[in-house]
């Protein structure tokens, strides 16, 4: 065999005309209008350093996503680029089902000493839908497994956010993004979110409500600790620990969706310590890697588990499984990652004050209705009327007018309707920080012209 020149290496010739090309000939990117994204001068990164992001043309951006809220310790970390070849020199991947891999192993041991008491058993995937779809599953066998084929609905809230596959969808339908799908889902209950915060009562109430008429057909309740996608709304205090006594009460699993908020985002290595408590599942993605790898974990309960346990005949096992559970080169990273965010934890309150100090000016801006923060979870609402709470309309994607001027200053950052969502790495110092938040600011002021034309337009005539 002739010796093969690196691939790799070799698309560093690549002009960038060639790879936009290629981009808007052969990819459909997610979540992503491609209609207007093909007629869009696109980023395509080529390489990434500490918290920036290096496009083929060689312009360097702040990753103000976290590439969209995964990224913990920066890119091209060497500790986590260590672990990641020394796993690749034994073996890159190798099947769960019916076995195990060493790194996989190591790291269930590692996630449940560091996860909420309680918490026993990681039952790997590879994205957070994946790790909700697995919780929705398992809270559904685990009653069946027992005999109680009834309860087999999960209650959501509105606006929350667990993934697109169907089953995730199917606890948090959005009319928006799912109207296609929304008859073949399965019309679980759901209680509002709340948020503003004088709604825990409400909201509380309504919940204990639905628990009390349908707990014998409900498997589940799943919550987001901080609404990520529904635009950065934290709950309130004290919302999840009474959400872990009625589901108690009434005998419904509470299943903690912390794709988001998990591996230091709020300020804590998980939201729910917070609180307190502790879910009978607990779904986890995102930066369970650092951002490094598509790895994701719901971990379970001794309780939970043993409903499996029985007979091969008895069919209580879990059937489910995909190609790459456990990836070992996923697990690698995720046992790096974990202990430099241990290590790294203690410096993280004082960068969520530096960066709540920051961004505050940005609260008096004429188009923003409410800035709210989550640790290192920021959502900045836009509106056409400050006073009156006037939403501009979808269409006008007003907040990618004000991602597209912070891309011109050196900035990615990406909207979710009129919020447009700061996530920037746990990694960044505090003067990447102030830097981060003054080209957002500058963004946010550079839009005000085409933001004041936009509601000037939706006045009604007079
Ligand atoms: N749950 C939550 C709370 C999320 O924020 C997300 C992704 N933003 C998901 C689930 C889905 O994760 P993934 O995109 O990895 O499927």
């Amino acid at each position: 065999m002739h010796p093969q020149p690196n691939l790799i290496d070799a698309l560093d010739t690549l002009s960038p005309e060639t790879l936009i090309a290629w981009d808007k000939t052969y990819v459909w990117h997610p979540f992503t209008p491609m209609k207007q994204y093909l007629a869009s001068e696109p980023v395509i990164i080529r390489r990434g350093q500490g918290v920036k992001l290096e496009d083929i043309h060689g312009n360097w951006y702040y990753d103000g996503t976290s590439s969209i809220w995964l990224n913990v310790h920066g890119h091209n970390v060497p500790e986590l680029n260590a672990a990641l070849e020394a796993q690749l020199r034994r073996i890159a991947h190798a099947t769960m089902l019916g076995q195990a891999n060493v790194p996989a192993v190591a790291l269930a041991k590692r996630l449940i000493e560091v996860a909420p008491p309680g918490l026993q058993r990681v039952f790997y995937s590879d994205s957070g839908a994946t790790a909700v779809e697995i919780a929705l599953k398992m809270a559904i066998q685990f009653w069946a497994n027992q005999g109680w084929r009834s309860k087999r609905y999960i209650l959501g809230f509105t606006n929350n956010y667990h993934g697109d596959t169907l089953g995730a969808v199917g606890v948090a339908p959005d009319p928006l993004f799912h109207w296609p799908f929304l008859d073949l889902l399965p019309g679980h209950p759901r209680a509002p979110y709340p948020y503003p915060h004088d709604r825990l009562a409400e909201s509380l109430e309504a919940v204990e409500h639905v628990l009390r008429t349908r707990h014998h057909e409900l498997a589940a309740l799943i919550v987001e600790p901080v609404e990520g996608a529904g635009g950065i709304l934290p709950a309130p205090a004290g919302f999840l620990r009474a959400l872990r006594t009625l589901c108690d009460r009434y005998q419904v699993l509470l299943i903690i969706d912390e794709v988001a908020t998990g591996f230091g985002r709020t300020g804590r290595l998980f939201a729910c310590e917070a609180e307190g408590i502790s879910p009978d599942l607990l779904c986890l993605g995102k930066g369970l890697t650092g951002g490094y790898l598509p790895l994701a974990a719901t971990l379970t309960t001794e309780r939970v588990f043993e409903a499996f346990l029985g007979e091969v005949e008895e069919r209580k096992t879990f059937f489910h499984g995909h190609s790459y559970t456990g990836n070992p080169l996923g697990c690698a990273v995720a046992l790096a990652s974990l202990e430099l965010l241990l290590q790294r934890l203690p410096s993280l309150p004082a960068k969520v004050e530096r960066l709540r100090a920051h961004l505050a000016p940005l609260s008096e801006h004429p188009f923003v209705a409410e800035l709210r923060q989550a640790g290192f979870m920021v959502g900045i609402e836009i509106v056409a009327d400050r006073a009156r709470r006037t939403p501009f309309p979808y269409g006008a994607q007003v907040g990618f007018i004000v991602a597209r001027h912070a891309r011109r200053r050196g900035m990615l950052v990406r909207p979710i309707g009129s919020v447009l969502i700061f996530m920037p790495p746990l990694a960044a110092t505090e003067a990447e920080l102030e830097e981060m938040t003054t080209i957002l600011k500058a963004a946010f002021e550079d839009a005000l012209p085409e933001l004041e034309r936009l509601a000037q337009n939706l006045q009604p005539n007079v």
